[in-house]
């Protein structure tokens, strides 16, 4: 069978030229640019690549972005002053702070200190009921992005049977939740389900978010299948260091009708959504219609 691989980077820029274009109609319309506060603790090389990332796509997207720089021994005060200023400040419509934080922080005080107007990650407890009553519009980012793609890539995807492999508050509850509401028949199976990959076999669509490099193999895909991997994995391969996803790519991609790949898969989807979600909030900030 011949398989399309879904072309997360190329589908990223068509979504940050799109917020770009609606920001510059904002800005010619007198309002000012959204702006997105990033706010990093610590010196974890790979959180620093993450916001390098997003402040990048940030200034790509014509959104301005404010950089806050915490050293890893500051204490939860002084973290929760600087993400209460910028609750407090105008200027600010969009707070990510870059997780995980060093152990002796409060990843759930933080989220919830966030005020739920201006939480781009859609991990605050007010967006994530919102989104359980379909009613949110400020959505965690990774499953935004993967429904994104599915809805670039097939359209309409009401009646698809999809399986989500993970149970994760960022990424395989809200997931579930975004499919129900595109009207998908929604599974989810994790750790403890006996036969998940019987079940997955069912699938039109699999999204795997598990953590475990390869794990979804060609026993868990119907020939035919749509299958997005959220995974990303540093391995070990003949000596080198190697990215791969949850999905085994090589022995599942033949069988489906189109996969992400990793990487150039969902990861820049990702931060293409968060610029999206940072537009959707400094939008409904300023009362500007969306
Ligand atoms: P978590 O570790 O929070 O969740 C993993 C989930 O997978 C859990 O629900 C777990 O089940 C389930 N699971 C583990 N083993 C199995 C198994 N053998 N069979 C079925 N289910 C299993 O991970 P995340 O959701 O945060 O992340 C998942 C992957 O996605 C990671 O590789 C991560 O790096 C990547 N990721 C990528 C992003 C991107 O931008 N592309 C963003 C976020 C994550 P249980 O609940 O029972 O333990």
């Amino acid at each position: 069978m011949t398989f399309k691989v879904i072309n997360g980077k190329k589908m990223a820029d068509d979504l940050v030229e799109e917020v770009r274009l609606e920001v510059q109609q904002m800005c010619e319309a007198g309002h000012a640019a959204p702006g997105l506060a990033v706010v990093l603790v610590g010196d974890d090389p790979a959180s620093g690549v993450y916001v390098r990332n997003k402040i990048r796509r940030a200034e790509q997207a014509g959104i301005r972005s404010i950089e806050k720089r915490m050293s890893a021994d500051c204490n939860q005060e002084e973290l929760d002053a600087v993400v209460e200023a910028l609750n407090q400040d105008d200027d600010v419509h969009g707070i990510l702070v870059q997780l995980p934080l060093p152990k002796h922080l409060s990843e759930e005080r933080i989220i919830r200190l966030i005020s739920p107007q201006k939480d781009v990650d859609g991990f605050h407890p007010v967006n994530v009921g919102l989104l359980g009553t379909g009613q949110a519009d400020l959505v965690p980012c990774t499953p935004l992005g993967c429904l994104e793609m599915l809805q670039r890539e097939l359209g309409d995807l009401s009646g698809k049977h999809a399986v989500i492999v993970g149970r994760s508050n960022i990424v395989g509850k809200p997931m579930a939740n975004l499919l129900l509401q595109a009207n998908c028949t929604i599974t989810v199976v994790h750790s403890r389900t006996p036969n998940a990959s019987e079940i997955s076999r069912m699938a039109d669509i699999v999204v795997a978010a598990v953590g475990v490099p390869k794990l979804v193999g060609d026993a868990w895909i119907k020939p035919g299948a749509v299958v997005i991997d959220v995974g990303i994995n540093a391995i070990e391969l003949d000596g080198k260091r190697k990215l791969v996803g949850d999905v085994d790519y090589d022995k599942v991609a033949p069988m489906c009708q189109a996969i992400t790949p990793v990487p150039g898969g969902v990861g820049p989807m990702t931060i293409a959504c968060l610029m999206k979600n940072t537009l959707v909030a400094a939008k409904r900030l300023m009362n500007i219609s969306h």
